[in-house]
């Protein structure tokens, strides 16, 4: 992988080979720890001659890759875990690099990404298809799974290695090729990908690497070898590529946004609580699509979960995610970091009160970064521009309810449903939660329930557009079609020899 370091334009990956972009502008990706330009990515309307040449390739590779068992195809994946794992330090720092987020952050997000792979390998259990012998007199019944044909992955820049690992390794064990557009912010983490993809022995074509912004994703939406879209971003985004495969008669799974809340009951371990909010409202700086964003507090005892939450989240060290001790790194760029600002101050002017303002939060030798220290709002008005915004940075906001019933009604009011979490000691709680909240992720006494890599990562309402959802047997069934077979070969045919 040497040399990667140093590629300033960065290159598709096309039919098995590193090529230039047919565009010839280009964006600037900058470190957001200092604002240096770190490479430059594709971007334009000519990008779109590049996602031709793409699915032109991956069109032809998926005839061949078709063809072979799935027991052989999965053995692609088997080598790429190890090389996952044998390249998760260089990763991780380039992860840290342009996304911003601490080293430890990075290297977790990759074993989820490997997590995948390893549950991809099960294909040839997890595609079988089903039979009933004798549905009728000398009549068999099968359903069987094929693969539909060239697939596309469009990314994110907060996961920019995990999240097409969602997608990618169940898109090639059930016979599929794919063509990854991952975000311009964040594009160098998926070209040392594609430096491990390259060693795999698989068809030229079969995996297909194409920068780019909107023109590329619009040109993947309408080309006609394109056969299902998988997107993850925001849901602005993710409603406008659900609307566009429709028209374009294409499969679609696209994960939107968030406002994740967490209830905290007042039987709640306080020290545990705590420490598990304070980590999942600040991990990442906050950018995450299952950050705890709401923090609503039930009863009485209103102050000790606020002291203690309080206590925990100073603790934060905010700076470069490479430097030791460092637990939050910076926020994606200049301009979320002014959202994140003046969203603060919008919650401000609608009645909340700062407890802890984290807008004017400096990291010494680090005076161009995007950093923002941890913000805590409180008494934030639920009807009000805060608790309905996607604020995606490090802020939260404390409200307080009397019943566990007032509070699940206000997570059910929330127009996502990407996640909600309850904390308490009580199972009766957990229970009336679990069946009640309306989300598809939800955790009890866990402060991110990330689903595992068997397991779908289950969006409901503004937070995913589709039915089946990325990873797991879900991901099996999105990049497979379906076929009944219905077969007579009455008795009496058979020949006596
Ligand atoms: P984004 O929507 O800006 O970009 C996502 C992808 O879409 C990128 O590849 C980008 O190039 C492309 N894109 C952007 N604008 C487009 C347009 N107008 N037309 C077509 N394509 C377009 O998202 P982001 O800022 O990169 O990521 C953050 C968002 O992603 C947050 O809202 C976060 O909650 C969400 N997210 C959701 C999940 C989930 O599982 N639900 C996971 C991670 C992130």
């Amino acid at each position: 992988m040497e040399g990667i370091n140093r590629m300033e334009h960065l290159k598709n990956y096309i039919n098995g080979s590193w090529v230039e972009s047919s565009s010839t502008e280009y964006a600037d990706v900058l470190n957001p720890a200092n604002q240096e330009c770190i490479a430059k990515v594709p971007i334009g309307l000519q990008t779109a001659e590049d996602v031709r040449k793409a699915t032109k390739a991956a069109q032809e590779a998926y005839l061949e890759w078709k063809e072979i068992p799935v027991m052989r195809r999965v053995q692609c994946l088997y080598h790429l875990k190890q090389l996952l794992e044998s390249h998760k330090e260089e990763l991780a720092i380039t992860i840290t690099n342009e996304c911003g987020k601490t080293k430890d952050e990075s290297l977790g997000e990759l074993q989820r990404a490997i997590e995948n792979v390893e549950v991809a390998c099960g294909a040839p259990m997890l595609m079988s298809g089903d039979i009933i012998e004798d549905i009728a007199t000398g009549i068999d019944e099968m359903m069987i799974r094929q693969p539909l044909g060239v697939t596309a992955c469009i990314t994110p820049f907060n996961f920019p290695s995990m999240i097409v690992f969602w997608f990618l390794p169940y898109a090639i064990a059930t016979g599929n090729a794919c063509i990854v557009k991952p975000s311009e912010k964040t594009p160098k983490t998926m070209g040392l990908l594609f430096k491990l993809i390259d060693q795999l022995d698989i068809p030229k074509g079969l995996i297909n690497l194409v920068h780019g912004a909107k023109e590329s994703v619009d040109a993947l939406i309408q080309d006609p070898y394109v056969k299902a879209v998988s997107f993850v971003g925001s849901t602005s985004v993710a409603r406008y590529i659900y609307a566009e495969c429709g028209r374009h008669g294409k499969r679609v799974q696209a994960q939107g946004g968030a406002k994740n809340p967490i209830i905290i009951l007042p039987d709640a371990e306080l020290d545990l609580t705590a420490k598990i909010v304070a980590d999942s409202v600040y991990g990442c700086a906050g950018q995450r699509c299952l950050a705890a964003s709401v923090v609503i507090r039930v009863g009485d005892e209103k102050n000790s979960i606020k002291d203690s939450l309080y206590e925990s989240v100073k603790q934060r060290t905010v700076g470069y995610g490479l430097n030791e001790g460092v637990s939050m790194g910076p926020v994606i760029s200049p301009e979320s970091k002014d959202r994140i600002t003046s969203l603060i101050e919008v919650g401000k002017r609608e009645g909340a009160s700062i407890l802890l303002d984290g807008r004017t939060h400096k990291v010494p030798n680090y005076e161009y970064g995007n950093f923002l220290g941890p913000t805590i709002l409180e008494n934030v008005p639920i009807d009000q521009t805060l608790i309905k915004t996607e604020i995606f940075g490090p802020v939260m906001s404390m409200i307080s309810m009397k019943t566990i019933e007032e509070a699940i009604g206000f997570v059910n009011s929330g127009a996502y449903g990407n996640m909600a979490c309850l904390f308490t000691s009580s199972g009766a709680h957990a229970r009336l939660f679990r069946k009640e909240a309306q989300a598809g992720n939800i955790g009890i006494n866990i402060g991110v329930a990330a689903p595992m890599a068997q397991f779908p990562f289950s969006g409901w309402k503004e937070s995913f557009f589709g039915d089946l959802h990325g990873q797991g047997k879900h991901a099996i069934e999105f990049f497979t079609q379906t076929k009944v077979v219905i077969e007579r070969w009455p008795n009496h045919w058979s020949r006596k020899f």
